[in-house]
């Protein structure tokens, strides 16, 4: 039988933590949770430490999150868990449900790569809210562009169905970068993801991309940008 703290040391890896952040889930104040790694090599990602040298970076204590988490009960509003990508560790499901297990909800960021972990934790209750990005149209020659990789398209596609039909609030969001994104681009993406019930279109910011060439990329002009805003979905744009 395992111990309590032999179960805690199978939990994912913690590497960052912000007690209270207003802008991590729209309209809720969240504490958030920062994972680890990632699959993708997005020129534009801002958290490239964590994505390149998680090692780097010193492992936050569970007990201090716990702890942090239970001060602050009737003053945050859940958890939102980020990376990096949350969904390639094993085991997710059980630190989602340490944090559920304090009455706390739960918002998943993730790339939608991971369908099948995306779909146990929709199963099981345990995310009440699913933020996806959307790196590009859906083609390999695009997304794959955007990520730095090949693009597991069949994947992508699975979890914004899953999404879609899940049961739990969601948004799908893309970071719209000068060189990788056009206007026809987002016209053609805004196609493909009609009916859904929330798309969020935010501008790059040049500022710790991980590509040191973005560093010096301008981000749209305010013009080109309020064009592209005008494809988002959803009634309540944020
Ligand atoms: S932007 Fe997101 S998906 Fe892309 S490399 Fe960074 S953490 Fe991974």
């Amino acid at each position: 039988m395992p111990t309590q703290s032999s179960f805690k040391h199978r939990l994912p890896a913690i590497k960052g933590f912000i007690e209270t952040s207003f802008v991590d889930w729209a309209g809720k104040i969240a504490a958030v949770v920062f994972l680890p790694g990632c699959n993708f090599r997005c020129p534009m990602c801002h958290n490239h430490e964590l994505v390149l040298h998680p090692e780097a970076i010193s492992n936050y204590p569970f007990e201090v999150i716990v702890d942090s988490l239970n001060q602050h009960q009737g003053w945050i509003d859940g958890v939102c868990i980020t990376g990096g990508e949350p969904t390639n560790h094993p085991n997710l499901d059980r630190l989602l449900a340490e944090f559920k297990g304090l009455g706390l909800p739960v918002k998943l960021d993730t790339n939608g790569s991971r369908p099948d972990v995306l779909a146990h934790l929709l199963a099981q209750g345990q995310v009440d809210y699913v933020a996806m990005d959307v790196k590009a149209q859906l083609n390999d020659i695009s997304y794959s562009q955007v990520i730095g990789g090949p693009a597991p398209l069949a994947s992508i596609k699975q979890s914004l169905e899953l999404i879609r039909s899940g049961g739990v609030d969601y948004e799908f969001r893309t970071t719209v970068v000068p060189g990788l994104h056009r206007l026809d681009d987002i016209q053609r993406l805004a196609e493909q993801l009609a009916g859904a019930k929330r798309w969020r279109i935010q501008n790059f910011s040049p500022a710790q991309a991980l590509d040191p060439e973005y560093l010096v990329r301008f981000p749209f002009s305010e013009e080109e940008f309020a064009v592209l805003k005008s494809y988002e979905l959803g009634r309540d744009r944020i």
